[in-house]
């Protein structure tokens, strides 16, 4: 694909669900991809398993909730392939669960990685993009972007909030690229940390019917296949079936 081909990309949740099938997919495109996740074992097996396809792929642990962690992942990749194209800023959680729970450590961590996440994942990449004269963010947001379900109060805020962090810098962009992603209900390994037990059955009913991590790595490469001049600005993907 001309626009991918070489292109170097940045993904952060590279170790399962979206993000692992977004490197897979790109890879096998011609880009060369840099994997970032805290599950190096992970990582190290998915990176082999790209290169043994005949893709290009390295990795290094981050937590995106590190400033410096990701200013490290982004060095990385320059060093490695040169430079960065693409930066995917993938990687979140869900803990969902009422308000009334009170879970507090749970908000705070998912404000952390999402909303810090994403932010860091701009404050290390944009210095690079600026120089560079281009760049393309794609920011994971959700559908909890547009929509708030009970249990998902926190989590929809996190992601309200990529979508405006996103929709700010695309407007303040004149030469980088920003995509601001929101997949529908996924089946992966997210939501395997919510520690409500009602919540946990909840989940399993909204994924009764469910996307193919797959099916959002399509939009990401639809995106990133574009030419420097088009911005896909959004891509909202759902099952068919799903009314939210
Ligand atoms: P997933 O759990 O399979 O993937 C999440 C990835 O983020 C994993 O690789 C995980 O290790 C990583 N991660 C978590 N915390 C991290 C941290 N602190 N530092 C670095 N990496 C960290 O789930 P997924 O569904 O593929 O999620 C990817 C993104 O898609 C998330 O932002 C999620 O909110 C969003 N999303 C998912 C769905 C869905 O239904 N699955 C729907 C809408 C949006």
């Amino acid at each position: 694909m001309k626009h991918v081909q070489d292109k170097v990309i940045v993904i952060t949740g590279a170790s399962s669900g979206i993000g692992e099938a977004s490197a897979r997919l790109l890879a096998e495109h011609g880009a060369k991809v840099v994997l970032g996740a805290r599950r190096t074992d992970k990582l190290e097996q998915i990176a082999a398993d790209i290169r043994h396809h005949g893709g290009q792929a390295t990795y290094m642990a981050v937590d995106v909730a590190d400033l410096d962690a990701v200013k490290k992942l982004m060095s990385f990749a320059q060093q490695t392939f040169g430079r960065v194209d693409v930066i995917f800023n993938n990687a979140g959680i869900m803990p969902l669960s009422p308000m009334s729970e009170l879970k507090v450590e749970e908000w705070n961590r998912m404000i952390d990685i999402n909303i810090r996440g994403v932010l860091n994942g701009i404050a290390a990449g944009l210095p690079i993009m600026q120089a560079q004269g281009k760049g393309h963010f794609i920011n994971t947001a959700s559908i909890g972007a547009h929509v708030v379900v009970p249990t998902a109060a926190v989590y929809c805020a996190t992601k309200y909030a990529v979508w405006a962090i996103s929709e700010g810098l695309r407007q303040e962009s004149k030469d980088i690229r920003v995509t601001t992603l929101c997949p529908g209900v996924v089946e992966t390994e997210l939501g395997h940390d919510i520690t409500d037990e009602a919540t946990k059955g909840q989940l399993k009913e909204w994924r009764k019917a469910s996307l193919t991590p797959d099916a959002i790595a399509q939009a990401v490469l639809y995106a990133v296949s574009q030419p420097d001049s088009v911005d896909v600005n959004e891509l909202i993907v759902r099952p068919t079936v799903s009314a939210f």
